[in-house]
């Protein structure tokens, strides 16, 4: 072990808090059918892969914090593929149909489509398919679209914060041009990672007047543009609810351009409220996280890069499964201890905080996790 890797490791580690998970006595195997203590089942499976990106997207990764100082996972702390298949062989027991890789940026991670063609193999236990997706904020799209999809990837969502190539510049804060991601989502769309979802977070001020482009130019492609509320995730973001735009505002702007009739969600615990364009153009959807809590349907749960398994998007603690996998227990002793975590899950954060005055977030005095830590 270098010198250097030895300041590293115990920083990283205990970055956020989190928990070892015991083995219960009586290894009850899965039935698929776990409910939370609010009755909300188990269905999606968020997967980290690096916690790194090569954007500096100002609302989760911002300069001032992930700077060159910043200690960034090492190696060996990251889950390998190996790990990362047997803990989703162990959720998708548990009942997650639906598996999501994500990051920082999961492009960036080294041989990813191994990852996928191990995870495509996975079935539930009814001997479906995994549905497997992907987010990226798609810098690396159009070469990596083919290798995706003959890996098993079966679609793919793209961040994309504006056309307007300054204001794309200046929102990834790594002058990083627009005209590579179009090429990226061209690309997706070609080789049939479709159909496409397309992400926009909207900050007011900053890129609210991209919302008209961005729904002109997806029009008729068969994407499917998401406006997504800018969220107080984390904790280094400097969130404050005058830069949030209601989607209620964006549906308002957009409906006076194109009309539109809501739709029903496409399943259950869907996050995006749908819309469809009444001159047959396709369809938008709004994420409200922020002015409509969705958690009364939240069936997702979140593993980091390194293996702690996050029951909310704006939990301070972890459970940390990859100590299980690295002490040396058996898939079943590691199922009958997730089990349990799920079952007593009481998670509602945009719920709790909805209720409070509108610029104040929740603070539990510890450090919430990082969006791109975590992943989205
Ligand atoms: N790097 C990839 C990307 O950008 O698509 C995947 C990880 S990124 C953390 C996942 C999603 O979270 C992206 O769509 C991003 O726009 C969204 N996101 C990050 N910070 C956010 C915030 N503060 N509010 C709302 N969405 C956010
Ligand atoms: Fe990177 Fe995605 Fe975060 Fe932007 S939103 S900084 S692309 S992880
Ligand atoms: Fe789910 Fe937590 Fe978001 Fe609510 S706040 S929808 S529980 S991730």
């Amino acid at each position: 072990m270098t010198e250097n890797t030895n300041k590293i490791i115990p920083v990283a580690d205990m970055r956020y808090a989190s928990r070892v998970p015991s083995i219960p006595a009586q290894l009850l195997a899965p039935t698929g059918l776990l409910s939370d203590t609010r009755g909300r089942p188990l269905r999606d499976l968020r997967i980290s892969v690096t916690d790194r990106c090569n954007f500096r997207c100002n609302y989760c990764m911002p300069r001032s914090v992930f700077d060159k100082d910043y200690a960034f996972l090492p190696q060996s702390s990251l889950l390998s593929f190996e790990e990362i298949t047997r803990l989703a062989r162990i959720f998708v027991a548990h009942g997650v149909q639906k598996i999501r890789l994500t990051g920082g940026e999961p492009l960036l991670r080294k041989h990813l489509e191994v990852l996928i063609e191990m995870l495509a193999k996975l079935q539930t236990p009814a001997g479906k398919p995994l549905d497997i997706t992907l987010t990226t904020n798609g810098s690396l799209l159009a070469k990596k679209a083919q290798s995706l999809k003959d890996a098993g990837l079966q679609r793919v969502t793209v961040s994309l914060d504006g056309l307007d190539d300054a204001v794309f510049r200046r929102m990834n804060d790594v002058d990083f041009p627009v005209i590579d991601v179009l090429k990226g989502i061209e690309e997706a769309q070609k080789v049939g990672l479709a159909p496409i979802k397309i992400n926009m977070v909207v900050k007011r001020g900053t890129n609210d007047a991209e919302i008209l482009p961005m729904a002109l130019y997806f029009r008729y492609t068969g994407s499917v543009l998401r406006f997504i509320e800018y969220m107080d995730v984390g904790a280094s973001n400097g969130w404050r609810m005058d830069e949030v735009l209601p989607s209620a505002q964006v549906i308002e702007r957009l409906s006076a351009e194109f009309p539109l009739t809501a739709i029903d969600p496409g399943y259950a615990g869907e996050t995006a409220a749908r819309w469809r364009y009444a001159d047959g153009a396709g369809e938008i959807g709004v994420i409200s996280s922020v002015t409509k809590a969705f958690c009364s349907d939240c069936n997702r749960a979140r593993l980091s890069t390194e293996g702690k398994l996050f029951l909310c998007l704006f939990a301070s603690q972890g459970h940390d499964l990859r100590a299980l996998l690295r002490g040396g227990f058996a898939d079943e002793q590691i199922a009958a201890a997730v089990g349990p975590i799920w079952q007593t899950r009481g998670d509602h954060y945009s719920e709790l905080r909805a209720a409070l005055p509108a610029d104040v977030g929740l603070g539990d005095g510890a450090r919430r996790v990082e969006m791109s830590y975590i992943g989205g």
